[in-house]
């Protein structure tokens, strides 16, 4: 196929075999964030660029180097939303639905885009599930969150294989005066930094933290630490937060070098990390982000939240081979008609059992086909019972009953009571 008919490097389709288990993660998420009281916003896939530099920050990856940007025929600078935090916040403001100290706990599901190197568990269109809680500014919301994705690990099967990462970064003024003495420190070892490093340390220092150079980490051995910065209030709150997690049973590991990518971060960052997805550990990060609305334009409003990505969570459910039975089976009966007088009572047949039990997945024989044909495809499409309509159905004014996985001998069911007989047979999802 010609390389323009094909799909972009590093956006994928996610075929009909797939679905399935992606639907299954979305739906066990959805029911989750129903059940804490959770609701859903959705938010435009694209926005004005300022937005973006405006809230994630300038000297970011994402903002230098990730953002699908481009000028619409207005001539208007327009970006594909990388994360979705900045459109939410937005979205909150456009709308006043945080004024006057309006709690507002959202979440929202899609494609987020990034020009970054495809990779397994890295792509230029990937999707998010994500979470944010305007208004509360207290470490019980923060332990909300992370209770609420350890429930999840659980639901799913992968808990064992997911650890938490967490950290404080203060409030902005010990976070400030850290910064300060982070860039004494580093500037004074210079020559012994990585160039990347080197660049961040005027523009972006805490984020030489994260960096994977040898020789840098080997200077942060000695480098000031976050933790002895934190001023009283900070220090309570992710005392608070711990106390919480710990009341709960939630292991976590402190990382003092857990900044995260995005300028807007406050005291609590956490992670959700795995070694089951090599180089892509990261499943799920968020953290407070204190200070965000009042730099967006609005009135000082505190808030928090996550993001987890699908891609890697659907990959660690197919690597850790936590994929329920139940998921890939998507019929339940298949019904068979031969000859065309049968076809017609066949679909009004169907029509009426679909009154009846409107959750069952009853899949129509289509292109009609011989006795042999029409078996076949009953069986491959994975149906549990076909529902035969022949001559002698007709006659009788039954329909033929034939389970299609173990025993069981083919039986008449009169067309009256074959509903009320699925019923019985039928587990409904
Ligand atoms: P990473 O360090 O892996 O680049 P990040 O810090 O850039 O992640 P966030 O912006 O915090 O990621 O996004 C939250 C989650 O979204 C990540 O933990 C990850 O699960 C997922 N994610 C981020 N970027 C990608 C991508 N390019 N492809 C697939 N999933 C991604
Ligand atoms: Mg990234």
């Amino acid at each position: 196929m010609s390389k323009s008919l094909q799909a972009i490097r590093g956006m994928n389709d996610i075929l009909p075999e797939q679905t399935p288990l992606w639907r299954y993660f979305e739906s066990t998420v959805a029911r989750l964030l129903d059940n804490y009281g959770y609701k859903q916003i959705r938010m435009p896939i694209v926005e004005f660029t300022e937005l973006f530099k405006r809230s994630i920050g300038e000297v970011t990856d994402i903002v230098e180097k990730e953002m699908y940007t481009f000028e619409d025929r207005n001539g208007d600078s327009l970006t594909l939303r990388p994360e979705g935090t900045a459109a939410c916040v937005r979205a909150v403001l456009e709308h006043g639905i945080t004024g006057g100290g309006q709690v507002q706990k959202l979440w929202y599901i899609g494609p987020m885009f990034r020009h970054e190197r495809p990779q397994k568990g890295r792509y230029r269109q990937f999707h998010q599930i994500g979470l944010e809680v305007f208004n509360l500014d207290g470490p019980d919301i923060d332990a909300e969150l992370i209770i609420m994705t350890w429930r999840l690990w659980g639901e799913l099967g992968i808990r064992d294989a997911v650890k938490l990462e967490l950290n404080s970064l203060g409030t902005s003024e010990s976070r400030g005066r850290y910064r300060e003495a982070l860039v004494e420190y580093l500037s004074a070892h210079h020559d012994k930094l990585d160039e990347d490093s080197q660049r961040r340390l005027k523009t972006n220092p805490l984020r030489v933290l994260d960096t994977k150079n040898a020789d840098t980490q080997a200077v942060l051995v000695d480098a000031p630490k976050m933790a002895d910065y934190l001023d009283d209030e900070s220090r309570a709150h992710f005392e608070g937060l711990k106390a919480r997690l710990d009341a709960v049973g939630i292991p976590y590991v402190l990382n003092p070098k857990l900044v995260r990518g995005l300028d807007y971060y406050s005291k609590t960052v956490f992670e959700w990390v795995t070694d089951k997805l090599g180089a892509q550990g990261t499943v799920c990060a968020g953290g407070r982000y204190d200070g965000l609305v009042e730099q967006m334009g609005g009135k000082p409003t505190p808030g928090v939240g996550f993001a987890m990505g699908i891609e890697r969570l659907v990959l660690m459910l197919e690597t850790l081979e936590q994929i329920p039975a139940e998921i890939s089976r998507q019929v339940d009966v298949y019904l068979c008609a031969f000859g065309e007088e049968a076809e017609l009572a066949g679909l009004a047949l169907a029509e009426r059992v679909r009154d009846q039990l409107p959750n069952l997945r009853l899949q129509v024989n289509a292109g009609a086909g011989s006795f042999k044909s029409q078996f076949k495809k009953a069986d491959k499409s994975g149906a549990l019972y076909a529902l035969i309509l022949g001559d002698d159905e007709m006659a009788g004014q039954v329909v033929g009953f034939k389970p299609l996985r173990g025993q069981g001998e083919q039986q008449s069911i009169a067309w009256d009571a074959l509903a009320a007989h699925l019923a019985t047979c039928v587990v409904q999802g």
